[in-house]
């Protein structure tokens, strides 16, 4: 099990023996770390971890983190089911009660008030004492139009990046997956920074559970298009969509995954994903030696690939994909350009959806004007296909599409290395 953060105190009550649980300080944590211990404990103490060797008693490597596991449960890690499937694993009873704390706190994001029959309320505080409930600490930056960008701390410096998108009648809520992102594309902000951290299911369903009720904002749909790679990240990105299903109450309908084209992940999905969930694929480019410019991972896959994947995952005729395209001046925004992607996406059913380049830090391309962008949609709607072109927010914050994130935070985490990044 992953921890919900990391417990980095402990504090020893008593004569510690092998195996000994240990609770962990701060007490509100109400975490437990089980610790195997070559030595005794002497003494009663308070340290961080990374410093016992420095706590008076103790001696230096007279105790080991060999089996150490953090026994805390977070409530986002979990659906319903598995929640209570856990605390009847370590308690040996407690499942309904299990479940109908979960139910309470998922729909009220408190515990205020949560009440149990007299006989039943040590069995509440037991299953307290081995829940988390707490989500991780956000900023929020507001933009004029009711666009929200919150920034979630995801621990040793790290953000992740969340938008709240007001449409007509309903809000999208476009959620990461990772902390910056290793694919590299060039007309993506979150690109240039490498890839800095996977997150955690926990984490992810966090940034939901963050808008609904640290925000208390009404969330219709969510979309997997914020800072990352979802399918670079693929467990833990199914494991969220699972709790955001079987716990926040979310129908699969309501949840889109788009991917930059990670073709053998793409296979997984059509196998694995719940019908229902939606798949976007960014596409942005009319042939190969357009997209492998703008898109490294079309070295991997190239288009022939990335089209095969797609038409696994609409065979049977019932899924649909939405296509996604970044229009850039000079490089994509031709009408031959249109044609050539007419002529691609040709036998897939598809919807598309135009997206004018929004600008960057450093910019290395720049958006068409408002007749270019019109003259494509047109010609796309001619070749047959329905066509949309996404109506830019966010901009004044940063939070429009592919504007996440940034290279000047990367020299803030100094402490972070990039675990990943492909070159164009
Ligand atoms: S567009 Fe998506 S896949 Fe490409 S670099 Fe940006 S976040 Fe990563």
């Amino acid at each position: 099990m992953r921890p919900w953060f990391l417990v980095n105190r402990v504090m020893i009550f008593s004569r510690s023996r092998k195996g000994t649980l240990l609770r962990t300080s701060p007490s509100s944590c109400s975490s437990f770390i089980c610790f195997k211990f070559g030595g005794c404990a002497k003494l009663v103490c308070s340290a961080p971890i990374a410093q016992l060797d420095r706590v008076p008693g103790f001696e230096p490597g007279g105790y080991r983190f060999e089996s150490c596991s953090v026994q805390m449960i977070s409530i986002f890690y979990h659906t319903q089911d598995s929640f209570a499937d856990t605390i009847f694993a370590q308690l040996g009873k407690g499942r309904l009660h299990a479940r109908s704390l979960y139910g309470y706190f998922m729909r009220r994001g408190t515990i205020e008030g949560f009440e149990v029959e007299p006989e039943a309320e040590r069995l509440k505080g037991e299953i307290l004492e081995r829940t988390s409930f707490e989500l991780p600490g956000y900023r929020v930056v507001v933009e004029d139009g009711g666009t929200v960008k919150f920034l979630v701390d995801m621990g040793e410096g790290l953000e992740a990046e969340a938008v709240l998108i007001p449409m007509k009648s309903k809000t999208t809520l476009c959620v990461s997956s990772q902390v910056g992102c290793k694919m590299g594309c060039t007309f993506c902000e979150t690109g240039r920074m490498g890839l800095l951290k996977s997150l955690g299911r926990e984490e992810i369903v966090a940034q939901v559970a963050i808008a609904v009720h640290g925000l208390g904002r009404q969330v219709d749909n969510i979309v997997f298009m914020g800072m990352g790679e979802p399918f670079d990240n693929f467990d833990e990105v199914m494991g969220a969509i699972g709790v955001l299903c079987g716990g926040l109450g979310f129908g699969p309908s309501r949840i889109t995954v788009s991917t930059s084209g990670v073709v053998d992940m793409m296979d997984r999905f059509t196998e694995e994903a719940d019908p229902g969930v939606h798949l976007a694929v960014s596409v942005n480019a009319p042939n190969d030696e357009v997209r492998k410019r703008v898109m490294p991972v079309n070295r991997k896959w190239n288009m022939a690939e990335l089209k095969g994947a797609m038409a696994r995952f609409c065979a049977g005729g019932k899924r649909e994909i939405l296509v996604e395209y970044v229009l850039m001046e000079g490089i994509n925004d031709s009408l031959e350009s249109a044609d050539e992607l007419a002529e691609y996406l040709r036998g897939l059913r598809v919807k598309v959806n135009l997206i004018p380049y929004n600008p960057q830090k450093k910019d290395r391309f720049a958006p068409p004007g408002q007749d270019v962008i019109e003259a494509f949609a047109k010609k796309m709607k001619e070749n047959g296909y329905l066509t949309l072109v996404r109506q830019t927010k966010g901009q004044q914050i940063r939070a429009a599409c592919g504007q996440l994130g940034g290279v000047d935070k990367v020299k803030i985490w100094t402490q972070t290395k990039k675990i990943g990044r492909m070159e164009a």
